[in-house]
């Protein structure tokens, strides 16, 4: 299934509730067929952009919402054509799966034999088949979460609005979703604003990320642009872990408790502090390597083991290392980081 797609523009959309700004006045613009993840923490009113968006929230004045060429500020949710998922998904209970699917065309005044189709053709695509005369309650939560999803997009809509849509699952089934979710929006080429505070979901489902605070857009990227390249603290810690090395800049480098790191470019910032990612490490001969510290903790995740290393900077630092490495407390080691993984951060 193949759906329309249209760019989305908001143009100094706020929101104030009795009195309190929950989101300040922000431009954004989302293209045509473009995935675009709103991630943050809870309350930096990531929802709020997205009911603003579906026409279920009106902007303060002066905000403008725009699907291509049309002004749809005004316009209630349901004359927006946008298909919605919810967090808990809000099926029909008192219909069975193909009654909710198929909800929407009702609405529509689809032609029964329209309608038949389509849903037949939805069933087919999220693997519903054998479950279309069973009642929601009878269904797991992977389930009923693909027959929101079948229910949002069976009136064809022209832009897909997804809020926390795998939050409600457990960590093993969100991992497989996620991924078929993925496959599934590539092949809709639909225009969706997807919501989060999970980043793994963000990082591969987003073509670009918006990351929000306190109902403010902190920075727009790819996903390899806000990871690697954060904007600010808030953007750096929100987003995976990373350590920091503060120290003082001596001749283009920062010296600090366990050595010296120099930077590729002279750092504008003047802020005296490195930041880097902890899988972008790795242990070095103790004699020559930048910084030098002393193994604090091993911790086994797996597919990796997280070194905690104090001594080597003001704060301790991790070093993720893969493979079967094991290093006993108080064992003295060397760290090298690649000068381009280093970031500075304002
Ligand atoms: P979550 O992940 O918890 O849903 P969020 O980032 O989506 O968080 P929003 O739901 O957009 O955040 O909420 C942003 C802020 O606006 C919160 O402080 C919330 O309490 C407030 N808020 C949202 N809706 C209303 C409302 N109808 N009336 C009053 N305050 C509201």
């Amino acid at each position: 299934m193949k759906l329309d797609s249209m760019p989305i523009t908001l143009t100094q959309c706020g929101k104030t509730f009795r009195g309190t700004r929950v989101l300040e006045p922000l431009d954004l613009s989302i293209g045509a067929g473009e995935t675009l993840v709103l991630l943050g923490p809870s309350g930096c009113g990531k929802t709020t952009t997205l009911r603003l968006i579906a026409g279920l929230e009106t902007p303060d004045a002066g905000g403008q919402v725009r699907f291509g060429d049309d002004d749809v500020t005004a316009l209630p949710i349901e004359r927006r054509k946008v298909g919605m998922v919810f967090q808990n998904y809000a099926l029909f209970p008192n219909l069975n799966v193909r009654g909710n699917i198929g909800y929407g065309l009702k609405i529509a005044r689809v032609g029964a034999a329209a309608a038949r189709e389509r849903v037949d053709e939805l069933l087919a695509m999220m693997r519903l088949q054998d479950h279309a005369d069973k009642p929601i309650g009878q269904l797991s939560g992977g389930q009923r979460q693909r027959v929101a999803l079948a229910r949002a997009l069976a009136p064809r809509p022209r832009v897909l609005l997804l809020d926390e849509p795998l939050t409600a699952l457990d960590a093993r089934l969100r991992d497989t979703l996620r991924g078929e979710m993925n496959a599934l929006l590539r092949e809709l080429g639909v225009t969706t604003v997807y919501v989060t505070h999970d980043q793994a979901e963000a990082m591969e489902l987003g073509d670009r990320v918006v990351v929000m605070s306190a109902g403010r857009i902190e920075q727009i990227g790819t996903p390899r642009e806000i990871y690697y390249r954060p904007a600010s603290r808030a953007v750096a810690q929100f987003v995976g872990t990373l350590n920091r090395v503060a120290g003082q800049w001596r001749d283009g480098a920062l010296v600090t408790t366990g050595g010296k790191l120099s930077v590729p470019a002279p750092v504008s910032t003047g802020s005296p502090e490195l930041f880097f990612r902890p899988e972008d490490a790795s242990l070095a001969d103790p004699a020559h390597a930048a910084l030098r510290g002393v193994i604090e903790q091993s911790t086994f995740l797996g597919e990796r083991t997280r070194l905690t290393i104090g001594g080597a900077a003001p704060d301790a630092l991790f070093v993720d290392v893969a493979g079967r490495i094991e290093l006993a407390r108080g064992t003295q080691v060397g760290i090298a980081i690649a000068p381009e993984a280093l970031i500075a951060l304002a």
